[in-house]
């Protein structure tokens, strides 16, 4: 018998790295919801427990992110931040403790950063309502840069083959549609109408192709209805030109309509085209807060408004496996982080075919 000691050592959990940690890095900053972004050098946080560096290879440009930079919503973010949720890069470093994710793995930083992981909504399948909720770009700086820190339980795995530069998109504009589609309830024959062929509109007809749906793709720029054609929408309507409404109801009103488009007048056009029995899904958010519904005909015709947020980390596994297996097309273009004004103020006029993707 031997007469050994058993040596107890302490394994502090460490941080672990494949290049050394930056003391900086260039980002897109928010500096006040009055003035133009301002692309600078901003120091690089330690690593909190949980936590992985990325370094971004492409994010893309969401409308939220310029809502969020004008504080255009109730609840506002806190300058000075970096925005970004559509941020697709390699993981560099894991802060203490963090063994979901590996050094080297290609991941998303979708809007939803963190959750409780605990509250009623995160253990049934909403962790997109848990109060404790963190948003990339918005509370936690975001994808607008050369590297970004984010949760490693609330990023995505990017699977092998699908293009960073794709899956920046489908961070958030393919998860917010594909979950919409789902909210929608569409089937088989249904028609669906989609109104606003932006970022989340050339997603969504997709989506809702995919799902069965006969696609209306509503918009108020011809080359956006252009484009949705290619994509898969059967009917188009040029709101500016003809009423979507009448439209709509000469082919029999929509089973769903989805809401898309940065204005309360197209809701309320969403809402009208509907047949009876119909379902209004609404997910864009413009500044101007209000909608004027009639309450007889919502009654009346048994009509269902349901608001949708973004989508679950399953929902953008979903979305990562569509398109993996060839089933979506992302239409983008992609632009360098210094241009992020003017990309900015293209997306507002409706000059980007669909996606703009900065490359930091
Ligand atoms: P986008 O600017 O790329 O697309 C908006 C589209 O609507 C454009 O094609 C524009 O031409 C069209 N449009 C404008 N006015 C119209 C009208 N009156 N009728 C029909 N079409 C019209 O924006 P995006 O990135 O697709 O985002 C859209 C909205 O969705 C934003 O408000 C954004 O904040 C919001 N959003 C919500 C969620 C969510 O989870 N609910 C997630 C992401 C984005
Ligand atoms: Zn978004
Ligand atoms: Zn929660």
């Amino acid at each position: 018998m031997s007469n050994s000691t058993v040596e107890h050592i302490t394994i502090e959990p460490q941080a672990v790295s494949s290049e050394p940690s930056p003391r900086t890095y260039r980002a897109a900053v928010v500096r006040d919801f009055h003035s133009p972004l301002s692309v600078e050098q901003v120091a690089a946080a330690e690593l909190t427990a949980g936590q992985v560096r990325v370094r971004v290879e492409a994010s893309g440009l969401c409308h939220t992110d310029i809502h969020a930079a004008h504080g255009d919503w109730p609840v506002k973010p806190s300058p000075p931040f970096v925005p970004g949720h559509e941020g697709v890069g390699i993981v560099v470093e894991l802060g203490p403790g963090e063994t979901g994710v590996a050094v080297g793995d290609r991941v998303a930083m979708p809007w939803l950063g963190y959750a409780c992981g605990a509250c009623e909504h995160c253990v049934s399948g909403w962790e997109t309502l848990c109060l404790e909720q963190k948003n990339t770009g918005y509370s936690i700086d975001g994808g607008f840069g050369e590297y970004a820190v984010a949760f490693g339980r609330y990023v995505v795995r990017v699977p092998d083959g699908i293009d960073p530069f794709d899956a920046a998109p489908l961070s958030c504009a393919g998860v917010t549609t594909y979950k919409a589609v789902k909210v929608a309830g569409t089937r088989s024959s249904d028609l669906v109408a989609v109104f606003g062929v932006g970022g989340l509109g050339h997603l969504a007809i997709q989506y809702a192709a995919i799902a069965g749906g006969r696609v209306i793709a509503v918009d108020i720029h011809d080359e956006k209805l252009d484009l949705a054609r290619e994509l898969g929408a059967e009917f188009t309507v040029n709101a500016a030109k003809e009423d979507p409404v009448e439209a709509i109801q000469r082919l029999g009103g929509a089973d769903q309509a989805i809401a898309l488009a940065v204005s309360p007048r197209a809701f309320e056009q969403a809402y009208g085209s509907l047949r009876r029995g119909g379902t209004l899904v609404m997910v864009a958010l413009p500044a101007d807060n209000e909608v004027r519904l009639p309450i007889f005909q919502t009654v009346l015709n048994g009509i269902t408004i349901r608001g949708s947020i973004v989508g679950t980390r399953t929902d953008l596994r979903d979305v990562f496996e569509l398109h993996g297996a060839g089933r979506t097309r992302v239409i983008r273009e992609t632009r360098p982080l210094d241009d992020v004004n003017e990309a900015m103020a293209d997306v507002e006029a409706g000059r980007v075919a669909a996606r703009i993707v900065f490359e930091p």
